[in-house]
């Protein structure tokens, strides 16, 4: 038997583990800040940005800037994709279904979430997730 949202919520709710609304302002606050230091870091980077492509027919050194160019490409991969996280959890306060599993809707827990907000997964589903893909945690 599935439960409906609203069951769950309850269910929750007396087993004690539903969380204060104080709390989940707080870890919203905590995303919103995060955010805007990545919006930051990234503006940053966009301004202060050496040009250092410079190729001088060095197959070393172009190698070099190859690589270099990669870790950059790579580093903003990661920060989108944190932005990104961090849009979806808020979304997810927002729709009122922050805290629960994606996968198996029982509570994520506090304690995890306070360590990682962007949590989208209890720590049993997590733990599935990562032997099933280590790559990406
Ligand atoms: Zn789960």
């Amino acid at each position: 038997m599935k439960l409906t949202r609203a069951e769950n919520n309850l269910a929750l709710y007396h087993r004690g583990e539903s969380m204060k609304s104080t709390e989940v302002q707080a870890l919203r606050e905590i995303l919103l800040a995060e955010k805007s230091a990545l919006i930051n870091e990234s503006l940053k980077n966009l301004f202060t940005e050496e040009v250092s492509v410079e190729v001088r027919g060095d197959s070393a050194d172009k190698v070099a800037s190859e690589q270099n160019q990669d870790l950059e490409v790579k580093f903003k991969e990661r920060q989108r994709l944190k932005v990104q996280e961090i849009d979806g959890a808020l979304a997810r306060i927002a729709n009122a279904s922050f805290g629960e599993c994606l996968s198996c809707s029982e509570p994520i827990g506090l304690k995890r979430l306070q360590a990682r907000p962007t949590a989208k997964y209890c720590i049993d589903c997590m733990e599935n997730l990562d032997q099933r893909n280590t790559k990406y945690i």
